[in-house]
């Protein structure tokens, strides 16, 4: 007997040849390969709908009357046929372009023939161009009434693997392979959620009767994906949780006492003690800590990071900090030498401008230890870069970095530091949990109190001038205002052309020596950035044109205002961040979009969001519903889901449901030894052999 990982050259019914291309093009090598080739949709012939009844342009429908005359329009290349189908509700037209020829004798006036295809409006009548006819008596019996449709190739196509050839073998070959789809899932979960069997599921996919039958065998299939998905990462993170060391920070010491009695400028938030304790907890036991801190914009991540790594050097550690652009590494730089200065503890940057002596200098404090605080960006994640003895690694902005740049991390010491995340951009909690699997997370759920909303306006671009004057306004206030200009990889000369005219037709309408302006850009020098930022911190210039090397962390509190251009081009996550720039002062601020008069729904919907709402959660959500995950998940790490059915967002309920589910197998039986659970770990070992070093596992 074959079994599943036999090579499908060796299935009934394809061949040497066939097989070869199928593993080419789709790279289906084995027969669980193969069989894991799910449909994308069924087509149902088993109903024929009334002519009347067509009402929509979105579904194969299938049709059945009487053919009229057949008319043959055109001349040449263009010519066409034409017939009218008619029952006893309504009619509509057939149309061929192609393969006239071949079409033409079968079409008998007066006959009765079952059509399937795509409906099309024309007018009032709907129209199916080349469909697939069958006259009627010899309908019942060659056509399937149930019909599973599979993403195919040209080149399949042109070797009978089209879809129907797909199916063709998986229908000749799936039936004696199915015995050996054994049951992955604990039988409580089987009958606790009438879930179908695995063989049962997998006939169901494939060869299915009809509609009912696939929904039973997708929510199985779908419940198995997020189950073992969920199992394995739960199983990574126990595992990550018991064996990796980290400093123990175990006493608060001088400079965190001193810094929350003397330095520290406000009152904490609840929200961020509460976080500040998780830390805490989580840093004195010996073991690594992994933590993720989810915080809106504004809400005040870098206190809360800086005072963890003020514990960290009470406990004879160094600490880093990672931004990921340069001017926010300087910000924080900055920023945290002004609030540890009176506690005479020394603050390094490091990014890639920095260099010759002063480079040297620093690799060299941070390797003897004498220097507590380096602060960079990736710069610090260098191989010629090591520490003393590193505690603890915070990276700020986490969607700018991925998995590899943390395990860089993790290699600067030994033991490993601890490592704290910090990511502005909210998402779902099931979902983040899934996504950051190997992290524990923490939420600031809490803005610092006395923040103002910020009230945000839509405006077309013929508006500029109530805009200009708006902006005049403010700054006759005393406040400052941004101007940031998308900049897209892809039409990069064509938006910095834009960046420049409008910077231009700018400094026309704001001149010294009233106004003074400053503009940030990616083709700058890193020198001439930062002056023209810091032009613009101290409120030397009042107006700050830039493209989005501003969207993440920039910190100016004075700023109240933020026009941002062509605002339909960004995407929800990217204007959320931007019009977090303002609203950090006392003022009240601004965020005005603006585009163009033309906008896709999707646009629209965008726009309309970030009007109504300011609420990250909410923007997060319209986000992922109207991107849908996938694209989401390719920007992160996504490398340990391979989900083909279920999808984490729109079967979000499943996904809390499954990973509930999992939690409890992995708490109760955590080195999965019961009877029951037999067959769930050989499932695992199985899909993730190259993912988890399983003999960690005792
Ligand atoms: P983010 O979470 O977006 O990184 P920041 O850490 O930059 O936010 O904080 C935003 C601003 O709020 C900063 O100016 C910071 O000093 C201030 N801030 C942080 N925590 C508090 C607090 N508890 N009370 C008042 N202001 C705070
Ligand atoms: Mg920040």
């Amino acid at each position: 007997m074959l079994n599943l990982d036999t090579d499908i050259t060796y299935l009934k019914g394809l061949g040497p040849e066939r097989a070869s291309t199928l593993k080419k093009e789709l790279e289906l090598f084995s027969a669980r390969q193969l069989f894991a080739h799910f449909p994308f949709r069924y087509i149902d012939r088993s109903a024929i709908v009334s002519i009347g009844d067509i009402h929509s342009e979105d579904a194969f429908i299938q049709v059945k009357g009487r053919l009229g005359q057949v008319k043959e329009i055109g001349a040449g290349r263009k010519k066409r046929l034409e017939a009218l189908l008619t029952d006893d509700s309504g009619v509509c037209k057939l149309i061929w372009f192609k393969g006239l020829k071949w079409v033409k004798p079968s079409l008998i006036t007066g006959k009765n023939f079952v059509v399937f295809g795509k409906p099309q409006r024309f007018g009032a009548t709907y129209s199916f161009a080349h469909p697939e006819i069958t006259p009627e008596e010899k309908f019942q019996v060659s056509v399937q009434a149930f019909e599973p449709v599979y993403s195919s190739t040209e080149l399949l196509g042109k070797k009978g693997l089209h879809s129907k050839g797909i199916h063709k073998i998986i229908k000749q070959n799936l039936p004696e392979f199915l015995n050996q789809y054994l049951e992955n899932l604990p039988s409580e979960l089987i009958h606790k959620y009438k879930l179908l069997s695995r063989a049962e599921a997998m006939r169901g996919i494939h060869l299915p009767r009809n509609m009912n039958e696939v929904k039973a065998a997708k929510r199985r299939l779908k419940f198995e994906e997020l189950f073992l998905l969920q199992t394995f990462l739960l199983y990574k993170k126990l595992i990550t949780l018991n064996h990796n060391k980290g400093a123990v920070f175990s006493e608060v010491g001088n400079y965190f006492n001193r810094f929350y009695k003397e330095v520290l400028p406000f009152e904490l938030t609840n929200a961020q003690k509460r976080v500040l304790k998780e830390i805490r907890v989580h840093t004195r036991d010996g073991k690594q800590m992994n933590r993720l801190v989810q915080g809106d914009v504004g809400s005040g991540k870098t206190i809360v990071a800086l005072m963890a790594m003020l514990l960290g050097i009470d406990n004879g550690t160094q600490a880093c900090l990672m931004a990921p652009t340069e001017i926010l590494a300087r910000q924080h730089f900055l920023g945290i030498q002004k609030l540890v200065e009176p506690l005479g503890l020394g603050v390094a940057l490091l990014t890639g401008a920095v260099k010759g002596a002063e480079r040297k200098k620093i690799l060299a404090d941070t390797k003897s230890g004498e220097l507590k605080i380096l602060i960079g960006t990736h710069a610090l994640i260098e191989d010629k870069v090591s520490f003393g003895n590193l505690g603890i690694a915070v990276i700020d902005e986490q969607h700018r970095f991925g998995v590899a740049q943390r395990a860089k991390l993790w290699a600067k010491n030994n033991p490993s530091p601890h490592v704290l995340v910090m990511t502005a951009t909210p998402i779902p909690r099931t979902l983040a949990m899934t996504l950051y699997s190997d992290l524990e997370i923490s939420v600031i759920d809490e803005l610092p109190p006395g923040r103002k909303p910020i009230k945000t306006l839509h405006k077309r671009d013929s508006h500029r001038e109530w805009v200009f004057g708006f902006m005049e306004q403010e700054i006759k206030k005393g406040r400052q205002v941004y101007v940031v200009y998308p900049l897209i990889e892809e039409s990069e000369s064509m938006d910095y052309k834009d960046l420049m005219d409008g910077y231009e037709s700018i400094t026309r309408r704001f001149q010294p020596p009233a106004y003074q302006i400053s503009i940030v850009h990616g083709k700058m020098k890193p020198e001439d950035k930062e002056w023209e930022m810091q032009r613009f911190k101290t409120g030397i210039t009042q107006i700050l044109v830039a493209t989005t090397v501003i969207e993440v962390g920039v910190d100016v509190p004075n700023a109240s205002v933020m026009v941002i251009e062509s605002a339909e081009r960004f995407g929800l996550a990217q204007l959320h961040q931007l019009r977090g720039r303002v609203g950090r002062g006392a003022e009240q601020s601004f965020c005005i979009l603006m585009s163009s008069n033309k906008l896709s729904a999707n646009s629209k919907k965008r726009l309309s969001t970030m009007v109504e709402t300011q609420d990250g959660f909410k923007i997060a959500e319209v986000d992922l519903e109207l991107r849908g995950s996938g694209e989401i998940m390719g920007t992160r790490q996504s490398g340990d889901s391979d989900l083909k059915l279920a999808d984490l967002v729109y079967d979000a309920n499943m996904l809390a449901v499954a990973r509930e589910e999992a939690k409890n197998i992995v708490e109760f039986d955590p080195n999965l030894e019961m009877k029951e659970n037999q067959a769930l770990k050989m499932e695992l070992k199985r899909r993730y052999a190259d993912k988890l070093i399983w003999s960690k596992i005792s």
